[in-house]
């Protein structure tokens, strides 16, 4: 059976412009990091959802991506994260939204799912899960970065003056996620946010909405990025699974005719998906989307905007 894994870290990517060697270099090697804490589960014999809860961690804890250290910031200056796990076989998932404490949330959806009876939790209640299971919390300020603020205060500033948006999809949005495959041919998901830059308190994205932002079955598993609002209404990664059930299409033709649709409804962005052969996809419609898979030889492979991908 083959293993595989992919990831992103969001379509909210710098302009090619805008981005030095060194800071391209830094973000490739984000992804590569993201993409060995979860290949190194799956070497070992271990489960798609460990192998996804892995790579998300290593995300979130990278400052340069927007989730956990380094999430955005919402209209009244606060962190306000969501994230959402899947585990294919069983159809179990777990998600949280608007919260500001655990570490990782990805780990606060995790126990969501495997602690409670519960899909779906918010705010303090989803706090008080995550304590009782055990995990890290940080302070607020841990969350935060220097560039997030910057982005929050331009997007005030902008708002204030009634000037047109003219933002990088850096200073807009981002998300982090992976789908991966394991030697039994199970499938998971998983997504981690701070959403949208000035994004209105207690708002909610797609990430944390199983059959949006974030899916998996016996089929295959999605994890999305973009604008949320759009993802949501047009079920990006159900749509997804259903033409592979339903209509009999292969992943690759679904999921890039998902994206190109999302486009025509104002959905900037883009997802990574594994069928259940686990060959990965990773379309987006957005100018670019930070990206990667191991290959069938075993690179990491990472790409940022339409070049080509790199090997490491
Ligand atoms: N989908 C995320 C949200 O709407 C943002 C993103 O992926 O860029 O919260």
């Amino acid at each position: 059976m083959r293993i595989s894994i992919a990831i992103h870290g969001g379509a909210g990517t710098m302009r090619v412009a805008d981005l030095t060697a060194a800071m391209t270099d830094a973000r490739h090697e984000g992804l590569r990091a993201a993409l060995r804490a979860g290949w190194s589960v799956l070497r070992r014999g271990g489960s798609s959802l460990d192998a996804v809860t892995a790579s998300v961690c290593a995300l979130e804890d990278d400052r340069l991506f927007n989730a956990g250290h380094g999430a955005v910031l919402t209209d009244a200056g606060t962190i306000e994260m969501d994230a959402g796990i899947m585990n294919g076989a069983d159809r179990r998932a777990g998600a949280v939204a608007g919260i500001c404490g655990p570490r990782n949330p990805v780990l606060a959806a995790r126990a969501v799912m495997e602690t409670t009876s519960h899909l779906l939790m918010i705010g303090e209640g989803a706090h008080s899960v995550a304590r009782d299971a055990g995990l890290i919390f940080a302070p607020a300020d841990y969350f935060e970065t220097p560039d997030r603020r910057a982005a929050l205060d331009r997007e005030l500033a902008r708002r204030a003056a009634n000037a047109p948006d003219t933002r990088s999809d850096a200073d807009r949005h981002g998300t982090v996620g992976a789908v991966a495959r394991d030697a039994r041919g199970d499938l998971a998901a998983a997504t981690s946010t701070g959403g949208m830059t000035g994004k209105r308190s207690g708002r909610v994205g797609d990430t944390p909405i199983i059959g949006a932002g974030t899916y998996a079955d016996e089929l295959c598993a999605v994890s999305c990025t973009g604008t949320g609002e759009v993802f949501i209404r047009y079920t990006a990664a159900a749509e997804i699974a259903a033409r592979l059930r339903y209509n009999g299409e292969a992943i690759a033709g679904a999921a890039a005719d998902v994206v190109a649709q999302l486009a025509t409804h104002g959905g900037d962005g883009g997802l990574i998906a594994l069928g259940a052969v686990g060959e990965p996809v990773l379309p987006f419609n957005s100018s670019g989307m930070y990206r990667g898979y191991v290959d069938a030889e075993g690179r990491l492979c990472t790409a940022i905007h339409r070049e080509a991908f790199r090997f490491g």
